[in-house]
């Protein structure tokens, strides 16, 4: 079963309604971390979480999740479609 933990995104100039990291993905390589440190940060358990969904742009944080070698960060537009990746 695969650990999914969901952020919600509330930003009327953003096309991102959501974002999700899959824990089970992430091997805390921490290359989301560097591109958007007011977004992610690594737990107790060296899992990216997000401190604020909000903070960044989507390109920002589309280049984020690009960043991911394991794509466990996954954006969803605000009607629920994955947009990536
Ligand atoms: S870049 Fe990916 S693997 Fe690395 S900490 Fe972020 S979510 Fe985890």
């Amino acid at each position: 079963m695969s650990d999914k933990k969901e952020y919600l995104r509330d930003r009327e100039d953003s096309k991102i309604g959501k974002i999700v990291v899959d824990r089970d993905f992430c091997i805390a390589a921490s290359s989301c971390i560097v591109v958007t440190p007011e977004t992610y940060e690594l737990d107790g358990e060296s899992k990216a979480v997000v401190t604020d969904a909000n903070a960044a742009d989507d390109e920002t944080l589309k280049t984020s999740a690009e960043s991911c070698p394991t794509k466990a960060i996954l954006l969803f537009d605000k009607e629920g479609n994955q947009i990536y990746p």
